[in-house]
């Protein structure tokens, strides 16, 4: 597997830090499953952490610090934006789909058609139930919904291809949609297309297969 586009280092930084919250933090530790070359990049912004942290001085912790961190653990706990990796874990299936082990952890919904050609799976991650992430499995050739964002979309191939923006993207590759982008992509000849998408924001479809698939994936 050729990965040619990848989270940029400020994403990567992010989900290091552990800064993304889960729906976006899911699609990177998907592609990280895929992509060595990332996860040699999060490995290293890991250990830039883990010095910076083991190099200040106790004397610049104010005095009362502990206190505080101690009654921060004992409030409710905020939602961890990393996906946290189950002891056991078995390889996750969707009917005849073997699945990233990234979504072990998940709750992944059934195919449901929502258009010819286009099916979409709800996919529900822990620690955060509002996250907006789905698998869309479209036929080849087809075009994807015509959307535009008011937030970010992170989407991960699986498989199959497709083109967006002028970039063809196949299995293992990374793509984020800024906001105030409007595209349509356009699944590749060859086979079909599944791809995880984190949402973030709404999500504007234009056209039919938009409308018909909005209120079913709650965007
Ligand atoms: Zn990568």
């Amino acid at each position: 597997m050729t990965i040619r586009h990848h989270p940029d280092d400020e994403t990567l930084l992010s989900y290091a830090a552990g800064a993304l919250r889960p729906g976006p933090a899911l699609i990177i530790a998907t592609h990280l499953e895929a992509c060595a070359e990332c996860r040699r990049a999060v490995a290293r912004l890991e250990a830039a952490g883990g010095l910076l942290l083991t190099e200040m001085a106790p004397a610049e912790l104010s005095t009362g610090a502990l206190e505080a961190v101690m009654a921060r653990l004992d409030r409710p706990q905020a939602l961890p934006s990393r996906v946290v990796p189950l002891p056991v874990r078995r390889q996750p299936r969707l009917e005849d789909l073997a699945l990233p082990m990234a979504l072990a952890a998940c709750d992944v919904g059934p195919w449901r058609r929502v258009a010819p050609g286009v099916r979409v799976s709800r996919v529900r991650v822990p620690n955060d139930p509002k996250a907006k992430v789905i698998m869309l499995r479209v036929a080849a050739d087809k075009q994807m919904p015509r959307h535009g964002h008011t937030g970010i979309e992170f989407t991960q191939v699986l498989t199959g291809s497709f083109s967006d923006t002028g970039n063809h993207y196949r299995p293992g590759d990374f793509v984020a949609a800024e906001e105030g982008i409007d595209h349509q992509p356009v699944v590749g000849g060859e086979a079909e297309c599944i791809s995880l998408a984190a949402i973030e924001g709404r999500i504007q479809f234009r056209g039919l297969i938009g409308r018909l698939l909005s209120p079913f994936a709650g965007l």
